[in-house]
């Protein structure tokens, strides 16, 4: 579990304000959810035989002996919030959260246990438009933060049914092959087969090659579905890749599948992944509803914008106020108030704790600061400030109190609040 430090949290605030800009683009609303839930509903939804319920979660019991768990992923609890604020019964919602996500795994670079998330959901949309519209959606955010080129990968998982067939054909390929299957994939073979496509054991991924595959065996309407996806992407022009090991290896996901992957992580390349999963909601008691959704890992879409040098490498503040003497630092906070009054959304941090001039400008220069206002107990005396440009080489001028605000404003190329 790692810490986000300042230096680091300027690029975080700067993605998620870009990707909340795009989410609300497309009629996105944000909900907030608890970050613990009832155990049951991760068992119930991921299913016992998933990586996250079998040895991922954090579970406990609380005092009056319920079993809880830490949530290890959005969708989940997005449903169950839906479902019980009636949210979800015959209407179109398009939703999205924020947070931390826990899982028990082995910490590497891109894979944590504490990690966050930004996931979207969109209910009650049965056709492959809205999942083209929602693949369009994370395209524009890579677009927005300039992450360069990914790779859209794409599948269609077909109807349950279509997915019966399929398991016994992979049941019997990977049989043949038993005494090779690593561990997971060994146990998987009888409970959920579709599972060892997803293995990242590099010594299975010859036979996962060669297994057979799912789209050889959609049923017609989910055949149709995923046509007119391809058609609408094409029609888009997002660019795509049909990789048929693409899986969700539960049950209650179907038709579309997506993933945005990056080769510039390593290993941990996926950087979003997504799909359609329509019975989900009547698993959890409520009426058939259709959804499609989302997740993205927000350390690996950081980890590539530092890798670009993109969205980050903000100073803490654009004025850096230095006040040497008693009588400049009691003028220095109504000073620095009146200023943040003229100036909306200035960043401006006052020297505390006094100091010499040469100290204080050590400071100023390690704010980042553009401007430094400075002050004396001459300049209180004739009632000025110095100002000083901190990039350039220009001395330093003494400006009125009075008007400072417009000189500041000049520089930062801000405009001052209008004058009531
Ligand atoms: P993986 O195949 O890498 O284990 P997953 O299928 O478990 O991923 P999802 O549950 O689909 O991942 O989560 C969506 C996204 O969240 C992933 O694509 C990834 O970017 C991110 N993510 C998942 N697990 C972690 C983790 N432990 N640390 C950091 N990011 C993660
Ligand atoms: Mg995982």
């Amino acid at each position: 579990m790692k810490d986000i430090l300042p230096e680091d949290s300027g690029r975080w605030r700067w993605m998620e304000e870009t990707v909340h800009s795009v989410l609300s683009a497309y009629g996105y609303r944000e909900i907030r959810l608890p970050i613990v839930e009832h155990t049951g509903l991760y068992a119930r939804s991921l299913g016992s035989d998933s990586d996250i319920v079998e040895k991922e979660m954090y579970t406990f019991l609380d005092r009056n002996g319920d079993s809880l768990s830490l949530r290890p992923e959005g969708t989940a609890g997005c449903v169950r919030a839906g479902l019980e604020n009636g949210l979800l019964y015959n209407q179109i919602q398009r939703l999205w959260y924020a947070g931390p996500m826990f899982r028990h795994e082995r910490p590497q670079k891109g894979r944590y246990r504490q990690f966050h998330q930004i996931g979207a959901e969109a209910f009650g949309m049965a056709g492959p438009d809205i999942d083209a519209e929602i693949i369009a959606l994370t395209a524009r955010l890579w677009r927005a933060l300039g992450l360069g080129a990914l790779r859209l990968e794409v599948n269609s998982l077909g109807d349950a049914p279509a997915r019966a067939v399929y398991r016994e054909a992979l049941r019997n390929y990977f049989g043949r092959y038993e005494s090779s299957l690593d561990e997971d994939s060994r146990r998987r073979l009888d409970r959920n087969p579709l599972r060892i496509l997803d293995s990242k054991e590099p010594g299975m991924q010859p036979l996962i090659a060669d297994a057979p595959r799912l789209v050889e065996y959609l049923d017609p309407g989910s055949a149709e579905h995923f046509r007119v996806l391809r058609d609408l992407l094409d029609e888009a022009g997002i660019a795509y890749v049909i990789n048929p090991t693409l899986v969700r290896g539960l049950d209650y996901y179907n038709r579309t599948v997506f993933e945005w992957i990056t080769d510039r992580l390593g290993a941990q390349g996926t950087l979003c992944a997504g799909g359609r999963y329509d019975g989900l909601v009547e698993c959890f008691g409520g009426a058939p509803t259709p959804a499609v959704g989302f997740a993205m890992g927000l350390e690996r879409i950081v980890a590539l914008l530092e890798a670009g040098g993109d969205g980050g490498g903000e100073g803490a503040c654009d004025v850096f106020v230095i006040a040497v003497g008693e009588e400049a630092v009691r003028a220095a906070l109504p000073l620095g108030e009146s200023l943040r009054d003229a100036l909306p959304g200035l960043r401006l941090s006052t020297h505390c704790g006094g100091g010499g001039f040469k100290a204080q400008f050590r400071r100023a220069d390690k704010s980042g600061a553009r401007i430094a206002v400075i002050l004396g107990a001459d300049e209180v005396r004739q009632g000025v400030a110095g100002m000083k440009l901190m990039y350039e080489t220009s001395k330093q001028e003494s400006v009125g109190q009075g008007d400072l605000a417009g000189h500041i404003a000049r520089v930062l190329g801000r405009p001052l609040k209008e004058q009531a």
